[in-house]
């Protein structure tokens, strides 16, 4: 005989590797069992991030002596009692194996009374009960668990730093929190407090704690109900964005779960109102009838299955849309087919403008929108739209002996003869003699070769790019010393990540100063860091690092340059004087790469003479 069944013991330590992948999975399980047990207070505190201890105490029902021994049997658990009853899960747990699996796995003692009688204190090592007798009866459960892994020495290895241990558990925390803001949640670590929530249901309290107080004042509350689901939470304005989707919480049914499909319904509720790219932070509860929602998919139970999909998201982009509905009411190009408002009122401009003028260029006025345009002019447009970007090149390599400046117009740069000696090599595109601007957002411009139109705002963020991309590489011995620090505040994951980098921080400039758990302050930064926007910049370097999980300088430089060029950039409906538009011009000729922006938008268009002449049909 070759097979045999394996023991409870070793089918268990089997199981745990499953269900207790480090100590946050210990703190996950222990805590979702205090809340299935109707706990309104639950205490959590863990030494060296788990690996020593985790004890876990709550006021829930607490467990008979016999319930408490059969607690620690594999698939034992008073959730469940039959297959019916796995389609209507209430509950956080149902598969009745996380205590068996952390008990296979640890030194654990459970002490625990329903408060009617003396209670039931156990100690296990590795699975096997090692003793038990009664103990007092205050209503409720505490569960210590100790050495965790000590008889698995290959999980035990797998263990990264205690900040990343501790980082996991305090994800762990502040999503059970986020989730049951009706209990009363009390988190230390090493005996220094982390978390307290005040258990009064107040949901943008514990996002305070969380995400610290200046995101929770950035928040609007959110409600919104259909047959089938209620779902209510908090969203940020689409001014505080994050380049990470993890600053998203969706909760069904009490239950923190991931979605894709979910996080993209959000995205799409807050439709363009968000720079491509960036993701909101939202703390969104959905409750619906348990029959909706399968949990039985993942054996961490993060992942879900609805039966109602395509309600569901369109319910939660509602949701969010509707939180903005005023902002939605600008629609963007892109929203709708209907006539949108801007054009109306766009019409409505170009109506007065030639009201005001004899009416003696209709043709003008209707090229653009009406069906006065033949196929044939669409298509002759298009073509000109689309070669204007090659003739913008081409004109660069045939018109080099035009490119010589004829007079120093930009005094600034005229004063640095080096730079503008070293830069004139290089030019790309020729020099170009500003018209006029054309309503605060484009230039108009000419030359021998035709007409350019430029958007201002992306050559600005163009020359900027270049400019911050080349100084952050630059070891940043110019300091700009601060009258007031800026104080930052971080959730504890990112606090604990930081403090992890704060020597690569430092190689760049920025010096984090601790203040308490999770404040830090910053004394001073490089000099070239754009003013009115420093908070910004450090917070969005800080995230890309916790993001990467490491300070890549080559990406930081990337990321920060384009960042900073947009902030800096003047925006569109900005009126520029003539010598403005002159020295925009000039800049963007002395760029390396002048035709995109740094998000590969397109900066000039160019109509060559030819290509008007085509246009009016004076050439065929
Ligand atoms: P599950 O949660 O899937 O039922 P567990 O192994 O986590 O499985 O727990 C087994 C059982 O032990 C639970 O069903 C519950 O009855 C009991 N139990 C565990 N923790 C507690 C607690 N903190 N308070 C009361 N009962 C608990
Ligand atoms: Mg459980």
């Amino acid at each position: 005989m070759k097979i045999f069944q394996m023991p409870d013991s070793l089918a268990n330590k089997i199981a745990a590797g499953e269900v207790v992948e480090r100590p946050a999975s210990v703190v996950k399980e222990l805590v979702e069992n205090s809340i299935d047990a109707n706990s309104t207070w639950v205490k959590v505190e863990v030494e060296e991030a788990g690996l020593q201890q985790i004890k876990i105490v709550d006021n829930g029902d607490g467990m008979t002596e016999d319930d408490c021994e059969r607690s620690f049997l594999r698939h034992a658990t008073s959730k469940i009692k039959n297959e019916n009853d796995l389609f209507h899960v209430q509950t956080l747990g149902f598969r009745g194996e996380a205590l068996a699996s952390i008990a296979a796995v640890s030194r654990l003692t459970l002490k625990t009374s329903t408060g009617d009688e003396a209670g039931t204190l156990m100690e296990l090592e590795g699975g096997k009960v090692k003793a038990k007798t009664k103990s007092d009866a205050r209503q409720g459960t505490e569960i210590v668990v100790e050495d965790l892994f000590f008889n698995t020495p290959a999980r035990l290895k797998y263990m990264k730093t205690i900040h990343t241990e501790l980082g996991h558990i305090t994800d762990v925390l502040n999503r059970m929190a986020l989730s049951h803001p009706m209990v009363r949640f009390e988190v230390y670590h090493n005996g220094k407090q982390l978390f307290k929530s005040s258990g009064r249901g107040d949901l943008l309290q514990i996002i305070a704690q969380v995400y610290g107080m200046n995101i929770a004042k950035k928040m609007v509350p959110v409600e919104y109900e259909t047959l089938d689901f209620s779902i209510k939470g908090y969203i940020a304005k689409p001014e505080v964005t994050r380049a990470s989707r993890n600053y998203i919480s969706t909760i069904i049914n009490g239950r923190f779960i991931k979605s894709i499909a979910l996080n993209k319904a959000i995205q799409n509720g807050y439709h363009t109102l968000l720079p491509i790219g960036r993701s909101p932070i939202v703390v969104l509860s959905i409750e619906m009838d348990p029959i909706l929602v399968d949990v039985n998919v993942h054996p961490s139970k993060l992942e879900v299955r609805f039966s109602k999909e395509k309600e569901l998201f369109e319910a939660v982009e509602t949701t969010i849309r509707n939180a903005f509905r005023k902002e939605t009411l600008i629609p963007s190009g892109a929203e709708t087919k209907a006539p949108s408002r801007p054009k109306e009122q766009s019409e409505q401009a170009a109506i007065e403008f030639y009201q005001t003028e004899p009416k003696k260029n209709p043709v003008f006025h209707t090229s653009i929108n009406d069906g006065f345009q033949t196929h044939e002019d669409k298509q002759m447009e298009e073509d000109a739209f689309v070669s204007a970007q090659n003739a913008v090149l081409e004109s660069n390599y045939s018109n080099q002996a035009l490119v010589e400046d004829p007079e120093p117009v930009n005094q600034a740069s005229a004063n640095i003869p080096d730079e503008k000696e070293q830069v004139d090599s290089v030019n790309r595109i020729p020099v170009m003699y500003p018209i006029g601007q054309h309503h605060g957002t484009y230039i108009l411009a000419q030359n021998e070769n035709g007409l350019y139109i430029i958007d201002q705002h992306a050559a600005q963020e163009r020359i900027k790019y270049e400019f911050f991309r080349d100084k952050i590489g630059e070891v940043p011995n110019e300091v700009q010393e601060l009258l007031l620090p800026i104080t930052f505040d971080f959730s504890k994951q990112e606090a604990l990540m930081i403090e992890q980098y704060l020597e690569q921080l430092q190689k760049i400039g920025l010096f984090f100063e601790a203040f308490g758990e999770q404040t830090f302050v910053i004394r001073s930064h490089p000099q070239w860091f754009p003013k009115g926007f420093e908070e910004e910049v450090i917070r969005e370097i800080v995230e890309q690092v916790i993001m990467e999980g490491k300070v890549d300088l080559y990406k930081l430089r990337e990321d920060a340059a384009i960042l900073m060029s947009c902030k800096r950039s003047i925006k569109a409906n900005h009126y520029l004087n003539h010598d403005d538009m002159f020295r925009l011009l000039e800049d963007l000729r002395k760029s390396t790469d002048p035709f995109t922006c740094p998000h590969g938008r397109p900066i000039i268009i160019h109509f060559s003479e030819y290509e008007m002449e085509k246009l009016f049909k004076r050439v065929m």
